[in-house]
């Protein structure tokens, strides 16, 4: 069955190699915003011809093709995600690196407001908030 990235590939028109297909596939399937990396780690267990090169070349055409969303967490890695019509907002552990989802009705009406004060409607908004868990102390 086809992932939902390689439906969206489709819908843009993108043509399609084995090696995308499958790299589409990791990145479904990935729910931690991996880095290029990690990808590339889990697409060479599902196909080990599979170069980082060809990795970075199809996460940057996804995401020029508006399929995947890029992050920055604050710790010089550009992370992935499957975009999403949902909007939600990450909580990054500064300790563990690890990214929580979160999303909040009234976060997104009071950003609604402040863009409206200033005339403008709001679209999209983008919210990280860097944590540790209550009784640790950051490592860095
Ligand atoms: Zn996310």
């Amino acid at each position: 069955m086809a992932s939902k990235l390689e439906v969206l590939c489709a819908e843009k028109g993108l043509k399609m190699t084995e090696q995308r297909r499958v790299i589409a596939r990791v990145l479904s399937d990935s729910t931690d915003h991996p880095d290029v990396e990690q990808v590339y780690h889990r697409a060479s267990k599902l196909d080990s011809k599979i170069s980082i090169a060809t990795v970075y070349r199809t996460v940057k055409l996804f995401e020029e093709a508006n399929i995947l969303e890029r992050h920055d967490f604050g710790d010089g890695r550009a992370r992935y995600e499957e975009a999403t019509e949902q909007v939600h907002d990450h909580l990054i552990d500064v300790n563990s690196g690890e990214v929580l989802e979160f999303t909040d009705a009234e976060i997104h009406e009071m950003l609604s407001k402040m863009a409206q004060n200033l005339g403008y409607r709001l679209i999209d908004h983008r919210l990280e908030l860097y944590a540790v868990r209550e009784g640790c102390s950051a490592i860095k």
